[in-house]
């Protein structure tokens, strides 16, 4: 297996990603390629010839980053929504710097870290109803203005008017992923 590093040129792209190819003799027809830090790693098969690794390089790397491009529009949504919900309900005072999806909560459905006013769902969420995902938004856009529980936080929640059947459809999913036993 050797590894090879090189630049490959995107004109859409500030930075170029760096592109390291590897060769395995193991992989006979498999190519594949992943993101890496600041890299993008594609395997070849240690057959194929030079002209067809750069045609499969080339491609392997478009399809990669085509896919990044696709979940950043996905957060720029996510931001909109958010902004849109605080002015509805928050009358504009949660103002946050950035709203993700993550993969990495599993315990959680949202978290949000005030001191850089970044707001982080759950992509468990992202198929469920709007007005659960609205919710967890909202819970995590008052949390940016209080960070407790207690009345003001429950003050701040009271205008949304799906407060209730959300609450219900997320314990709903809290149990089902638990695994349904029943009670002693
Ligand atoms: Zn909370």
């Amino acid at each position: 297996m050797d590894a090879q590093l090189e630049l490959l040129v995107d004109p859409d792209l500030d930075r170029p990603p760096a592109v390291e190819v590897v060769r395995s003799a193991r992989r006979r027809r498999t190519i594949s390629a992943e993101r890496v830090g600041d890299r993008i790693v594609v395997h070849v098969p240690a057959r194929m010839s030079r002209t067809e690794e750069a045609e499969w390089v080339a491609r392997m790397v478009r399809r990669v980053l085509a896919g990044e491009r696709r979940r950043h529009r996905g957060d720029d949504d996510l931001l909109a929504r958010a902004l849109t919900l605080s002015g509805r309900y928050l009358g504009g005072r949660a103002a946050p710097a950035s709203v993700r999806w993550v993969d990495n909560q599993q315990q959680r459905w949202g978290s949000c870290t005030p001191a850089d006013r970044t707001i982080r769902l759950s992509r468990r969420l992202a198929t469920m109803p709007g007005y659960v995902v609205d919710y967890v938004l909202l819970h995590e856009l008052a949390h940016l203005i209080e960070p407790g529980h207690g009345a003001a936080f429950t003050a701040l929640m009271a205008g949304y008017e799906e407060l209730a059947r959300a609450e219900g459809f997320l314990d709903g999913a809290t149990h089902a992923a638990r695994g349904a036993s029943p009670a002693a």
